[in-house]
C-alpha cells in the first residue's frame, strides 16, 4: 500500500517509522511519504492559509495550494474549475475533519484495501470548503472523517489514529494475524471485546476468572462471550441495539 501525507508539520510523521510500521515499511508491505504543502507554495512567506472570507476569527487553508500539491500526487491535470477532462485517480484521498463523520472499524477495514492512500492534515480553521466538492467533481474517492467529538489543533494526530487502524489490518502485518481477528468492533457483530487477563492467576489479591484456568473451552468460550455481551450493554448499548437477533444464540439472550 502507498500512503502519501501532507502537512505542514511533516515530521510528525517521524514516529511511524517505529515499531510495527517501521518494520511494515522495512519489509515493503508499506510505502510512507510525509510532504511538507510549503513546498508548493511560491511566495516567500510560504503561506498557506488566508483570512476567512465573511469574516471571524483565524485563518483558513488556501485551496490554490492545497490543489497544486493533490494535483500531482493523485497524478492529475490542473484543468479550470468547470470542466471535468473525464481524468480520475486509483488514489483515496481522506481528510480529517472534526465537522465529519466518524472514523469507524469498518471504514479502517474498507480502507485496508485500497492501494493508494492520501491525506490531508488540516490546520488553523481547517482547509477551503470548496477543496472536497472540486475533487469529487473530479471523480476522485474523497473521504472527510472526523476521529471524535473534540478538537484537534491539526489532522496529524488524526491521520496517525487512522492510519494505524488501517495498516494493521493489511495481510502481514501483525506477527499473528489471529489478534485481529477477535477484536472490539470487529466481525459482523461488531461487540466489545471480553476483558483479558495473564499470569499469575491471583495478582495482589485479584484473581482472574477462575474459569479461563479450567481448560474447558467451551466453556472459556462460553465465558468470553458473555464478558463481551455484558460490556457491550453496559459502555455501548447502541451496538448491542444495532445486533440482528438472528445472530444471537439462546444463552446470549439470557445474558
Ligand atoms: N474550525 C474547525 C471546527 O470547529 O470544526 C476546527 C479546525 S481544527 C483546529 C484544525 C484541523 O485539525 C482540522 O481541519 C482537521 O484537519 C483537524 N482536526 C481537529 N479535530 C479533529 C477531529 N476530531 N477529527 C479529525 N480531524 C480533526
Amino acid at each position: 500500500m502507498r500512503i502519501d501525507i501532507v502537512s505542514v508539520f511533516p515530521e510528525y510523521f517521524r514516529t511511524l517509522d517505529l515499531s510495527l510500521l517501521g518494520k511494515a515499511q522495512e519489509h515493503g508491505l508499506l510505502q510512507v511519504t510525509a510532504h511538507d504543502l510549503r513546498d508548493w507554495t511560491h511566495d516567500i512567506h510560504h503561506s498557506v492559509d488566508d483570512t476567512p472570507v465573511g469574516g471571524g476569527a483565524g485563518m483558513v487553508m488556501k485551496p490554490e495550494v492545497w490543489a497544486e500539491c493533490l494535483d500531482e500526487l493523485l497524478g492529475m491535470d490542473e484543468v479550470p474549475d468547470t470542466v471535468e477532462d473525464g481524468q480520475s485517480s486509483p488514489a483515496v484521498l481522506i481528510l480529517p475533519n472534526p465537522s465529519a463523520p466518524l472514523f469507524t472499524q469498518r471504514d479502517a477495514t474498507e480502507l485496508s484495501h485500497e492501494e493508494h492512500l492520501i491525506f490531508g492534515c488540516g490546520r488553523y480553521e481547517g482547509y477551503d470548503a470548496r477543496l472536497p466538492e472540486y475533487y469529487r467533481g473530479r471523480q476522485v474517492d474523497v473521504r472527510e472523517y472526523s476521529i471524535g467529538d473534540y478538537v484537534l489543533n491539526g489532522g496529524e494526530v488524526a491521520v496517525c489514529v487512522m492510519l494505524e487502524a488501517i495498516t494493521r489490518l493489511l495481510p502481514g502485518f501483525m506477527g499473528n494475524p489471529d489478534s485481529i481477528v477477535e477484536e472490539s468492533y470487529t466481525g459482523a457483530q461488531s461487540l466489545l471485546e471480553h476483558r483479558q487477563y495473564t499470569k499469575p492467576a491471583v495478582w495482589r489479591g485479584h484473581e482472574a476468572p477462575p474459569v479461563l484456568l479450567s481448560g474447558d473451552h467451551a466453556k472459556v468460550d462460553r465465558f468470553r462471550r458473555d464478558d463481551a455481551l455484558a460490556r457491550t450493554s453496559e459502555i455501548r448499548p447502541d451496538l448491542i441495539e444495532a445486533l440482528d437477533c438472528a445472530d444471537l444464540d439462546k444463552a446470549d439472550r439470557k445474558t
